[in-house]
């Protein structure tokens, strides 16, 4: 069965609002007077609280010429001539299109229809409103009004903040996945699992020690949700001064290592730091008695008491 889940708000998705705003920002936004209302309604056959596309009640207003179009201002305004009493189904029905490519299409006369509306008046609608268009004043030229400078300011200041989103996305995205993997209610378990498994894995005779240059380990590493830090979080927390991707070092300090999540992040990051730089060597005495202690302190940790 198909789950519709809801849709998940992010930055990014944000952008288109932020070019709207942009250009809504700097367009001109002029209230009309009492006269200009009445004939308004007047040239639209309209009363107050109908709409003009479908004679319905509605008390949204249409911008019959859009003011922004892929992101940019029309230059067309907020100002009565361009705007149309309408109720809701109609404006988002409308969206930004053209009114005279809209209002005829097919789908939309059905729509109307449906509404009640038969078609001699959905072509007078057309005429009516189509007369009501053509006297919209042509669009400003922003660009020319402003002069080249604060133009191109302006178009910097939108990509900027886009940029922004666009970083500050990334940013939560990184959080979005630490928090959504170490939320997860049978990761502990999970981790123990991979603890074990590894346990043994290095427990046995050096004939199995190639298994580590796979894949396998650094894969199960990230599905748990293990990040490669180089070991920082680790040494952060429980070096005492050097590094303690040595057996040796790191003998000193397991038996107080509490912290499952850098342990493993020091696990992911000494096991990449291995197959990376020391491939040739192959895995030494040592090593193995790293990951030995680093997985069984990493058993003992996720134990589920
Ligand atoms: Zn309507």
């Amino acid at each position: 069965m198909k789950y519709k889940m809801p849709s998940k708000a992010d930055l990014n998705g944000r952008s288109s609002t932020i070019s709207n705003a942009f250009a809504i920002s700097i367009t001109p936004y002029i209230t009309p007077t009492e006269a200009e209302i009445k004939e308004s309604y007047d040239l639209l056959k309209i009363k107050e609280g109908q709409c003009a596309y479908c004679l319905g009640e509605g008390n949204s207003k249409d911008h019959l010429k859009p003011l922004v179009r892929k992101g940019m201002p029309t230059g067309y305004i907020t100002a009565i001539g361009n705007l149309v009493p309408c109720c809701s189904s109609c404006n988002s029905a409308k969206g930004a299109k053209e009114f005279k490519e809209w209002y005829l299409d097919p789908n939309n006369i059905a729509r109307l229809k449906k509404k009640g509306l038969d078609d001699s008046t959905i072509k007078e609608r057309f005429e009516i409103i189509a007369a009501y268009e053509d006297k919209i004043e042509p669009p400003l030229d922003y660009e020319q009004i402003v002069g080249k400078k604060l133009w191109n300011e302006y178009i910097d200041r939108k990509k900027r903040l886009i940029a922004i989103l666009k970083e500050d996305q990334e940013f939560c995205d990184r959080l979005n996945d630490i928090i959504t993997k170490k939320s997860r209610k049978n990761s502990i378990s999970d981790i123990h699992r991979f603890a074990e498994k590894w346990c043994s894995i290095f427990d046995e005779p050096p004939q199995n020690a190639d298994r580590i240059f796979e894949d396998e380990l650094g894969n199960e590493c990230v599905a748990l949700g293990f990040e490669m830090d180089c070991g920082q979080s680790f040494d952060k927390k429980y070096s005492k001064g050097e590094p303690l991707n040595r057996a040796d070092l790191l003998e000193q300090t397991i038996d107080s290592v509490d912290d499952i999540w850098s342990l493993g992040n020091a696990i992911f990051s000494n096991w990449r730091g291995l197959t990376y730089w020391s491939f040739e060597s192959g895995f030494t005495d040592e090593n193995r008695a790293w990951f030995l202690m680093a997985f069984r302190r990493l058993k003992d940790l996720s134990c589920e008491k």
